[in-house]
């Protein structure tokens, strides 16, 4: 690995919470992602909804399946870039590990239900899952992780949230950036979702080719695939198309982020946290890019099969959110706690530790 000077270092992370002896034989990142691996959060993903409910059928992502894709393209972009690969990788992997189950209409109904007791957002949740929620060691809880892929984890946070973090919510008060490796990660996190719905939207027969040909970069790269291969059938066109998307993205972030470094030329990460993002499309790919996005809205996300699959999550979630709250006694005994206001967070951290499955099946035996 050649790292460029602005590139994150583990020698020089800022360090754990808990000091711990290093590794003999492990950078501290690769540490990070090795732990995160083996957590029980991540094996979990396994069983939670991307966009389809996991057993609609085997053959869609899941949280697991999306996570490893965006590793895969992180690695590729910091690589490229010279940044590390090993951090952006631990990034990647701990993204989505706060994801309630049911995907999105999961985490807006808990959000819902706790709005009371200040709300619940994901990628916090991600946070809390790697700080406080896995317990596997005996000196700490959580995972101890480096403040490097902590920061990458915490994507968003709202201001409120941002003061009480301590360092890591610093730079949202303070209106600064993240490594580049967790800005690399975002991007690579919207390539994989772009690409892999339209694959699943394509098999679950909710999208249909001629209506992606609506879609700028969808039919540029459609249209190679046609000249290269008139005979092949619709299935394998639709791949060829998505890998040319893909491909395309992926150079013009790399290419366009690279002039970014060139022109303003870091030395340190510290100076990149503090520079305006560097990570970024050009103009003309974050116009196609938002396009593909507004597509996917429209005629994935909010489609009648995928939103009455997301609605009767929404009405688990909240039956049980309103169970445990009322029963705290009945959930498992890592997640009870004393006082009112903590209760509900228990209930919130219980429940989106949960796969689809098992919300179903507590589900049924609670009604
Ligand atoms: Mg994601």
């Amino acid at each position: 690995m050649i790292l460029k000077p602005y590139a994150a270092d583990p020698s020089y992370s800022i360090g754990r919470q808990y000091n711990e002896t290093k590794s003999k034989f492990r950078n501290d990142f690769q540490r990070d992602r090795d732990r995160i691996i083996h957590s029980s959060a991540f094996r979990r993903l396994e069983y939670k909804t991307q966009v389809f409910v996991n057993h609609e059928g085997d053959m869609f992502r899941t949280r697991l399946t999306h996570s490893l894709e965006v590793s895969q393209i992180s690695r590729g972009i910091a690589r490229t870039l010279n940044c590390h690969e090993d951090l952006a990788e631990a990034i990647a992997l701990a993204h989505d590990l706060g994801h309630t189950p049911f995907g999105h209409a999961g985490q807006d109904s808990l959000n819902a239900c706790m709005k009371s007791f200040d709300g619940f957002e994901h990628n916090l949740q991600s946070l809390r899952v790697v700080d406080f929620l896995e317990q596997r060691y005996a000196d700490f809880d959580g995972l101890n992780l480096t403040f490097e892929t902590r920061e990458g984890i915490l994507k968003h946070c709202s201001l409120k949230n941002a003061r009480n973090l301590g360092q890591v919510g610093e730079r949202f008060i303070k209106k600064q950036q993240p490594s580049l490796e967790a800005q690399l990660v975002n991007h690579a996190d919207e390539i994989a979702y772009n690409n892999h719905d339209i694959d699943d939207g394509y098999r679950s027969g909710v999208l249909e080719y001629n209506a992606l040909m609506d879609v700028s970069l969808f039919k540029e790269c459609a249209e190679l695939v046609k000249k290269d291969y008139p005979k092949i059938d619709e299935a394998r066109r639709i791949h060829e198309t998505i890998r040319r998307i893909m491909y395309k993205s992926i150079s013009d972030i790399c290419e366009t982020s690279e002039t970014n470094l060139n022109e303003s030329n870091p030395k340190t990460i510290d100076e990149i946290r503090t520079l305006p993002k560097l990570i970024n499309f050009s103009e003309e790919m974050s116009q196609k890019q938002l396009e593909l996005k507004k597509f996917l809205r429209c005629f994935l996300y909010e489609h009648e099969r995928v939103v009455e699959m997301t609605d009767n999550a929404k009405e688990i979630v909240k039956d049980l959110f309103d169970y445990f709250l009322s029963n705290p006694s009945k959930m498992s005994e890592s997640f009870q706690s004393k006082s009112t206001k903590d209760e509900a967070r228990a209930v919130a951290d219980y429940l989106a530790g949960m796969t689809d499955r098992y919300a179903i099946k507590t589900h049924k035996e609670i009604s």
